[in-house]
């Protein structure tokens, strides 16, 4: 087919050497980064990032101003092997490290300081369970000590420029809880390539684009780099249909304490549960119902015990 797959293969060719690809315009504009296969075996983003490469290689689509920077495997290892991890989840303890423990650790030296010369990043990634797709934001502004931000609205624009309908915000407050609920006191640890970029000023989106094999996902990641574009006046092109859905606040996560935690039902992200609904019975039989009106998001029905297992959001 088009050159694109020969681009994958070359891009995966050699897992100890990173490869992006930037175009400067010479009219001053934002800079955005766009990352693949940060988990290997999500490769919808890797497939639309080289069909981009692609298109400006030949002129098909034109950087109008700013700069651009397209990374369609940032994690070779992993793709090489179609899993998530090479050594371990890329997209935690995302910090440079002067001495580093693994090949996650390697990649991160390379990346992070070059996200860190981008205003936004977009990172695309795809999920196991079938669902719709979905943008994930961080948190709302604020001067805290975790994760202080200034740039919500623009982070935001840009989660409902993409071409999806549902909207998640905010991840570390709860992923930290989660943490501690584990006894995981490593405060790196819910610091994944989004939390590095606005620590350095940034701003960034996560969009899940669908279910990991599905063809489609790759054409939600297409359309979420020709929104980012669009929105950013980075290139001349059609902006996907405005944003008309829904937004989930991430307010609980729930952990499996025991392979006979069982889940009540086969939920599905953004599933609406009312206060008082079951959602899931403990190995002794004690329910887990919802404590408010809100949706049930990320549930793994196979997590291994202390993980997470299923997540709770509000209507926001
Ligand atoms: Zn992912």
């Amino acid at each position: 087919m088009d050159g694109g797959n020969e681009l994958i293969r070359r891009a995966a060719a050699n897992p100890q050497v990173l490869q992006w690809h930037t175009w400067a315009s010479l009219t001053p504009g934002p800079s955005l980064v766009i990352l693949g296969a940060v988990h290997g075996n999500e490769t919808c983003g890797a497939h639309a990032i080289v069909r981009a490469i692609d298109d400006l290689q030949h002129g098909r689509l034109l950087l109008r101003r700013g700069r651009l920077t397209l990374v369609p495997i940032a994690n070779p290892l992993a793709f090489g092997t179609n899993t998530r991890e090479g050594e371990r989840n890329l997209n935690r303890r995302f910090v440079p490290r002067a001495e580093p423990q693994d090949y996650e650790d390697r990649i991160t030296r390379q990346l992070a300081p070059l996200l860190a010369t981008h205003d936004a990043l977009l990172d695309l990634h795809s999920f196991h369970t079938p669902g719709d797709p979905f943008a994930m934001v961080g948190p709302r502004n604020n001067q805290g000590t975790r994760e202080p931000f200034k740039r919500a609205q623009e982070e935001g624009e840009l989660a409902r420029a993409l071409g999806v309908n549902q909207v998640v915000e905010g991840w570390l407050d709860v992923y930290d809880s989660a943490a501690h609920a584990r006894g995981d006191t490593q405060d790196d640890e819910g610091i994944g390539t989004n939390e590095y970029m606005r620590s350095q000023g940034g701003y960034a989106v996560t969009i899940e684009c669908g279910q990991h094999e599905d063809p489609a996902a790759i054409r939600v990641a297409e359309r979420a780099i020709r929104g980012a574009l669009a929105l950013l006046g980075m290139a001349d092109v059609p902006a996907p249909s405005r944003f008309a859905g829904r937004a989930a606040r991430l307010k609980d996560v729930f952990l499996r304490e025991s392979l006979a935690d069982e889940l009540a039902g086969d939920w599905h992200s953004f599933d609406v549960v009312k206060a008082g609904d079951l959602i899931a019975r403990r190995a002794d039989g004690s329910e887990l119902r919802a404590p408010y009106d809100g949706s049930v998001l990320f549930p793994h029905p196979e997590a291994d015990v202390g993980q997470e297992w299923f997540y709770l959001a509000e209507p926001s």
